[in-house]
């Protein structure tokens, strides 16, 4: 069920930093003065009230011993020679100095002294007092953070612990994440045994980077491995790191190496690591954050420093793997990406089944149907769901779960959470549909292009309704002019399955135009592939660092040409696009209603469906290599979803003015 983060046992909770004793500091030194002044008081001799004429008599018989004027208190203190008394009297500052002058005459000891009352004095040590408190509150904090144990202790909530001897999670109490645990067991095994791969001479990769929407599993299955490998777990929250003094984030980092080396074989995890990976070029004030800067830079520093086969593994988890500085993601750092999607409907099964476990659930309860009516729900919904239903269960006075009590808590927890938009209606889950696979058969039915590896509809960020997956089947640094149109026509693939299936068409084609006029005007305007501008530059690619925008190096009207010719691009395309599955038509139809059925299609289930309508020979002609090897993270393409890659880079030399070579 859902576990309370906050509370593991094994872990001694660090003493609070207390205003109590701040309190305590405060009202010792108000008494030490209270005190000191009272002593004083009591050991002076005793002070009586006299008047104005009584010392004047007093001066004129010569039997003033001294006299003192206090300006401060405007008060005249005299004694007599004839006793210990002190005597006081009120004056103003003229009649005091007079009685000085006098008594100077007069040859008495005299003094002009300023002295305050206990409130003046008060008043003007406040500030420093205040001051003083602030410091040693701010000195015990620090010496707090790299004291205590572990030396990495954090200030804010969210860094009450970070070192766990063990997780106590297993791979069995993550479902659904079948491929990132499968990507995962690598690294187990590597703790299990570091020398084994440091014998080979092979090196693991220093860090995975887990990425997936929230509530997908990332920290859970962080801690798998932990416990698959059964090694210590170091965590810390990214955004921990920025809350801290400006520096503190740094050497916590260093910190967190220097303790996990000496406790190596262990991992290393962050979590949202993109409150300090962020990257460091675009954005931000002139200045930035200072200290996620410096925390970030510690961090590239300590990965490169780290010998790995000493059995340190880093994982981090994200759910903006755009934003990250590209330098967490060379080689050497986190070059793994493992992707912890949105589970599918049979995910959403499993993740049920490991949730209601602990639960006693009725005999009516149907967990196939509960994840039917969950599409777009993640992990961290669905424990929810079962944990809201048990105590539904509860409030009815029932000793089991029923069905219906899960029912109800789909509402809650999905409505409840304002997450409504997330789940879609069946008749957007339709539109969908058609949207993918168009996208899909458009690539699988046209030569030469990449095979498609993944269509699904369950949403991976917020706000994206489905994607398509295609895997390149090799590294390509240049492409043809042909494969640049044959690419924008996928991109246009899914508006116009819309148009053929619907005859209306949606907004959910935004990114996928964005992306298909882009490339089509960089077709001409920098890739020299027009007709009517022959090799001309029209635009030149800017400083990446600045906006990204191409700058126009060509007149007003030129523009002009070039914003026709490239909707005549996407215009052809488009029409290939329709042409193609209008085609094929009941080809579309069918995947569609597979994909809307199943929720996901893997690139061999698109396959089989299109042997069934064209003949196994057309699948061999158009693909000869099997992408199945082919799935790791990097190079995927994703289409129809939103942001993520950039388009295919084209011809890239990027040679400063240098002297040109010839061909
Ligand atoms: P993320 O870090 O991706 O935001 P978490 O790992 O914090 O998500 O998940 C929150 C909770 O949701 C977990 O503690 C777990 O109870 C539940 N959960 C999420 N994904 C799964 C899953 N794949 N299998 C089982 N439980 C899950
Ligand atoms: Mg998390
Ligand atoms: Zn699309």
């Amino acid at each position: 069920m859902n576990q309370d983060n906050n509370k593991r046992p094994g872990v001694p909770e660090p003493p609070r930093p207390d205003g109590r004793s701040l309190i305590m500091l405060v009202l010792f030194l108000l008494a030490m003065m209270f005190m000191y002044f009272n002593i004083r008081n009591m050991t002076s001799p005793r002070t009586v009230e006299s008047t104005y004429t009584d010392l004047t008599k007093n001066l004129e018989k010569d039997n003033v011993k001294a006299l003192d004027f206090d300006t401060g208190s405007n008060e005249v203190l005299f004694q007599l020679k004839s006793g210990e008394a002190r005597y006081r009297i009120k004056v103003n500052s003229e009649l005091g100095s007079g009685l000085v002058q006098e008594a100077a005459k007069r040859q008495i000891p005299s003094n002009v002294t300023t002295s305050t009352d206990f409130l003046t004095i008060l008043l003007n040590i406040l500030p420093v007092l205040f001051m003083v408190v602030f410091f040693v509150f701010m000195f015990r904090m620090i010496t707090r953070t790299m004291n205590s144990k572990g030396g990495i202790m954090g200030l804010g909530k969210n860094t009450a612990k970070l070192y766990e001897k063990s997780t106590g999670v297993s791979f069995k109490d993550v479902a659904a994440q079948e491929e990132a645990k499968e990507s995962l067991t690598e690294i187990v095994d590597f703790l299990h045994n570091p020398q084994k791969y440091a014998d080979i001479g092979a090196r693991l990769p220093k860090g995975a980077l887990l990425v997936g929407p929230p509530g997908t599993g990332k920290t859970l299955l962080a801690k798998a491995v932990a416990g698959e490998a059964n090694v210590p777990f170091f965590s810390q929250s990214g955004s921990a790191f920025v809350e801290m003094f400006v520096g503190m984030g740094a050497a916590r980092v260093r910190d967190i190496f220097k303790e996990a080396e000496q406790k190596a074989p262990c991992i290393i995890f962050i979590d949202e690591i993109d409150a300090i990976g962020k990257s460091r070029e675009n954005g931000g004030l002139p200045g930035g954050n200072d200290e996620r800067e410096q925390t970030l830079n510690q961090l590239l520093a300590e990965m490169d420093g780290f010998d790995s086969t000493k059995g340190v593994v880093m994982l981090a988890a994200t759910n903006r793997p755009e934003v990250l500085d590209k330098a967490l993601l060379r080689p050497g750092r986190f070059d793994r990406r493992i992707i912890v999607d949105a589970p599918d409907l049979r995910g959403r099964e499993a993740i049920l089944r490991v949730h209601s476990k602990d639960v006693k659930m009725g005999d009516d309860v149907n967990l196939k149907e509960l994840a039917q009516a969950t599409p777009g729900a993640v992990g961290a919904d669905l424990a929810n769901i079962i944990n809201e239903g048990a105590l539904r269960a509860v409030k009815n006075g029932r000793q089991y779960v029923k069905q219906e009590d899960l029912m109800e808590a789909i509402e809650v927890v999905i409505a409840g959470q304002q997450k409504k938009d997330r789940i879609m209606s069946p008749k957007e889950k339709r539109i969908v549909s058609f949207h993918e696979i168009g996208h899909a058969l458009v690539a699988a039915l046209q030569k030469n292009t990449d095979p498609v590896v993944k269509i699904t509809i369950i949403p991976r960020t917020m706000g994206s309704l489905g994607y398509t997956l295609q895997v390149p089947m090799d590294d390509k640094y240049l492409m043809s002019k042909e494969e640049i149109l044959t690419e924008i026509s996928i991109l246009l693939g899914g508006r116009a399955a819309e148009e053929v299936e619907f005859g209306s068409i949606t907004t959910g084609a935004a990114n996928d135009i964005e992306r298909a006029t882009a490339m089509a005007r960089k077709m001409i305007s920098m890739y020299g592939m027009s007709d009517t501008f022959d090799m001309m530059a029209l635009e030149s690619a800017t400083n990446a660092y600045l906006d990204g925008r191409p700058v126009s190096n060509v007149s007003p009207e030129t523009q002009t040409k070039l914003d026709l010719e490239t909707k005549e691009i996407i215009k052809k395309c488009h029409e290939r696009a329709v042409a193609l599955l209008r085609a094929n038509r009941d080809l579309l139809t069918k995947a569609s209603e597979k994909l809307l059925e199943k929720e996901t299609l893997s690139g061999q289930e698109l396959v089989d469906i299109i042997k069934e309508f064209k003949g196994e020979d057309f699948i061999k002609e158009s693909h000869e290599n099997d992408p199945k090897d082919k799935q790791s993270g990097e190079g995927i393409r994703n289409l129809g979803g939103e942001d993520q890659l950039a388009p295919p880079v084209v011809d890239e030399p990027k040679a400063p003015q240098g002297p040109e070579e010839e061909s």
